[in-house]
């Protein structure tokens, strides 16, 4: 009998939980657990289906996990928690031997800085275990990753150039709101930037470079240049890329909000006193800013996502352009999500899926472009995300210097 535990109620675990809950042929039955019980009942209760159930725990506690994972013996947990928990659900599973899925690589909570290596170090314990840990499988990362794979199987005999590029267009009419998890979020986009090139990383001041970018169905928006996880395993998996960058847009009252908060102190991770207690700005920051689940009534616009890339095919230059759009109004309709979190949690389902039904295996933890793409990209159309391309198009970008 399959059974699938999901942990976390957010905005992402809400899709993830509408998605997986529609293949029941799939998933078997359904377990929905996080720290606040409430918000998994309200999930369930709008699913509306016997075969899924609710529970509280609290993911940080490795034995809380364990409980539970040996009383609901799932097959396979998708985490859709918080970075923070990467590591003590991983560890569950291996003692419960369930496969394991996310969508953000561990991020340890004292220093934000979010790296692979913590999590590719699991990987002889999932390998001996005959278990398979897929890491980063939301849509960046994640079908980021998969698009890659498919313009190297389909389109490219060598990459060479790759720009990630990551618009939200859309308005939520809110003054400043993160559509996922406010912790994470300024903690990503507060760091410095870093790219890849010629074989080492190169450090830009936090939002210093940017420059408009054309996105199909929305138009040039400034885009900025930000480090974001996915290039380190796709640099290590795509040996011949010279140079891997991400580029992510943000409207000016959203930068305007955020200077104003570091300024002031309320987006540091280090602890202060207030009132007798140990409290950091940025979870106090985090507890006033609308949920990320709560932005989709009245959300308008869309969101584009997708990747450019270039290199050769047949001794050749050329140019593969693969994306999505998302619109925040449609995937309300749909499931009350916004398009942030749809666009992650259909990846996330899509990827459980691959797993569950043996289409992608193997012992030990992957990333998401280790595996065949194409099954993967024919899903994204079937649940909600098509996908569009060009074929030697035009470039957003004309620095491709000599090697172009
Ligand atoms: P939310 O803040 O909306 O939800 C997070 C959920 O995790 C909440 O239900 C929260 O519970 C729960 N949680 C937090 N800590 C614990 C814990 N110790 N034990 C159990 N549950 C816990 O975030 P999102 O849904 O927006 O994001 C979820 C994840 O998706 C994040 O890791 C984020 O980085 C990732 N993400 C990935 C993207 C991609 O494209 N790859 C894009 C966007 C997000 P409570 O309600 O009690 O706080």
């Amino acid at each position: 009998m399959k059974r699938t535990l999901i942990i976390g109620a957010g905005g992402v675990g809400s899709v993830v939980a509408h998605k997986c809950a529609a293949l029941p042929e799939v998933f078997g039955d359904l377990m929905l657990a996080s720290r606040t019980r409430s918000k998994c009942d309200r999930i369930a209760a709008e699913i509306g289906k016997s075969h899924v159930t609710t529970a509280a725990v609290d993911a940080d506690v490795v034995p809380q996990l364990v409980a539970l994972m040996k009383d609901f013996k799932p097959t396979l947990c998708i985490n859709v928690a918080l970075p923070y928990q990467d590591l003590t659900i991983m560890e569950a599973c291996l003692q419960c031997g369930v496969h394991y899925l996310d969508t953000a690589n561990y991020e340890p909570k004292d220093v934000a800085k979010f790296e692979y290596h913590w999590q590719w170090a699991y990987h002889d314990r999932f390998a001996d275990a005959g278990l398979m840990a897929l890491l980063g499988c939301g849509f960046d990362p994640g079908v980021t990753g998969v698009f890659t794979a498919y313009a190297a199987k389909h389109h490219l005999d060598e990459l060479h150039y790759l720009d990630i590029v990551d618009c939200n267009a859309g308005d939520h009419g809110k003054a400043f709101a993160t559509n996922f998890n406010p912790e994470i979020n300024i903690r990503e986009i507060t760091q410095k930037g870093r790219y890849f090139e010629s074989g080492r990383w190169v450090e830009t001041e936090p939002l210093s470079v940017h420059q408009p970018i054309d996105y199909p169905g929305v138009g040039p928006k400034d885009s900025y240049l930000l480090y974001h996880e996915e290039l380190e395993s796709l640099v290590k998996n795509f040996p011949t890329l010279r140079r891997a960058r991400f580029w992510m847009t943000f409207g000016q009252q959203y930068l305007t909000h955020l200077r104003v908060l570091e300024n002031v102190g309320m987006t540091s991770i280090a602890p202060i006193q207030f009132q007798g207690q140990s409290i950091v700005p940025l979870e106090f920051l985090k507890a006033v800013l609308p949920e990320p689940s709560s932005l989709g009534a009245g959300y308008q616009g869309q969101t584009s996502i997708g990747c450019h890339i270039r290199g050769l095919k047949d001794g050749q230059t050329k140019h593969y352009y693969v994306w999505n759009n998302c619109d925040h109004a449609e995937v309300y309709r749909e499931i009350g999500a916004q398009a942030v979190s749809y666009t992650t949690g259909v990846p996330a389902m899509i990827g459980a899926k691959m797993m569950m039904e043996g289409t992608w295996s193997g012992k030990g933890v992957f990333n998401v472009e280790e595996f065949n793409p194409d099954p993967f990209m024919k899903d994204l159309g079937l649940y909600g995300l098509p996908w569009h391309e060009v074929v030697d198009g035009p470039s957003p970008f004309d620095d491709y210097g000599s090697h172009a």
